[in-house]
C-alpha cells in the first residue's frame, strides 16, 4: 500500500493529476489499483471514476483497461510530441504540451506543425520559459461537451500572424489566439496541480 499523494478532496480532479504524475514517473501504463492506492480513494470508487473519465475523454486507456493518458500527457497517442529530458510523450492539443512543459518547469522540446500549412513547429523550453514568443500562436479552442472533439482536435499552433487569422474566422471565433509566452503562462496555472503531484513523486 503507497502512502496516498494526495487527500481525496474532489475524485476526478485527483486521479487525474496522480494518473498525470505515475505516467510521467514511471513511463508505462498506471492500473486502476495503483491509482486508488495513491489517491486514497477505495477501488471501486476509483475504477467507476476511472471508467467515466476515459468515456468523457479526460484519460486514455489502454486495451487492458490501464491508464496511459492523464490531462493531455499520453504514452501512446496524440498528435504533438513532447519531449520532458529524456522522456517521449504525446499530447491531446498544443495546448497541453506547452502547459505541461511550463509548470513542470524544466527543459522540453514541443513538436508539432501548423494547423493551418502543417509546416513544422518545434519550440524548446528551458526551466519552464519557452524559448521566444511568437511568431507562432497558440488558438485556444472555447472547447464544448465532448473535451477531445470540441477542445483538443481545433487547440493547435498556427506558424504566424496570417494563419492564426485564418483559423479562427474558420472558427468563427469560438476560442482566442495567444502568443507563446501567454499560453505558457495559462499552461503554467492550468497544470500546477499535475505539476505538484509529480514533484511529490520525484
Ligand atoms: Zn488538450
Ligand atoms: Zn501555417
Amino acid at each position: 500500500m503507497t502512502k496516498p499523494l494526495l487527500p481525496a478532496v474532489d475524485a476526478a480532479g485527483q486521479l487525474r493529476e496522480v494518473a498525470f504524475a505515475l505516467l510521467l514517473h514511471r513511463r508505462r501504463p498506471v492500473e486502476v489499483a495503483d491509482l486508488a492506492a495513491a489517491t486514497g480513494l477505495r477501488l471501486d470508487a476509483a475504477t467507476g471514476a476511472v471508467a467515466t473519465l476515459a468515456t468523457t475523454g479526460w484519460l486514455d486507456l489502454d486495451e487492458s483497461g490501464r491508464v496511459a493518458g492523464a490531462a493531455g500527457l499520453s504514452l501512446v497517442a496524440g498528435p504533438h510530441r513532447l519531449t520532458l529530458g529524456d522522456a517521449q510523450c504525446r499530447t491531446w492539443c498544443a495546448y497541453d504540451a506547452l502547459g505541461i512543459a511550463a509548470a513542470l518547469g524544466g527543459h522540453a522540446l514541443v513538436e508539432t506543425a501548423c494547423g493551418q500549412c502543417a509546416a513544422p513547429i518545434s519550440l524548446a523550453f528551458r526551466s519552464g520559459i519557452p524559448e521566444r514568443s511568437g511568431p507562432e500562436r497558440l488558438w485556444l479552442a472555447d472547447g464544448g461537451r465532448d473535451l477531445r472533439g470540441s477542445f483538443c482536435t481545433p487547440t493547435v499552433l498556427l506558424c504566424g500572424d496570417t494563419h492564426a487569422a485564418a483559423w479562427e474566422s474558420a472558427r468563427e471565433g469560438h476560442g482566442r489566439s495567444l502568443d507563446l509566452a501567454e499560453a505558457a503562462r495559462h499552461g503554467a496555472a492550468d497544470w500546477a496541480g499535475c505539476a505538484t503531484a509529480a514533484g511529490r513523486l520525484a
